[in-house]
């Protein structure tokens, strides 16, 4: 008793999570991240906690935001209305 403790299954479904993420279905939803690319094309969510929401940079990133969606959700995280 207690000898050999196999877990049927263990294995196996570590094998099948790596296979899972060879899946590119299963890259792409994990890498969904609900951040805008720090490219400077779009707003910094970092100045945007920090900053005052009137400051020249909210302003500017304002007008941005209404055309872009990541950016409007960024100004919505921070209850900061664009409108
Ligand atoms: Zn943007």
């Amino acid at each position: 008793m207690g000898e050999g403790n196999a877990k049927p299954g263990g294995r196996r479904s570590l094998d099948e999570i790596m296979r899972r993420m060879a899946e590119p279905d299963f890259t792409v939803r994990h890498r969904r991240v609900p951040e805008v690319p720090e490219t400077g094309a779009h707003v910094s969510p970092e100045m945007l906690a920090m900053i005052s929401p009137k400051s020249r940079y909210v302003k500017k990133w304002k007008r941005h935001a209404r055309r872009c969606l990541q950016c409007a959700n960024v100004f919505r995280y921070y209850g900061i209305s664009i409108s």
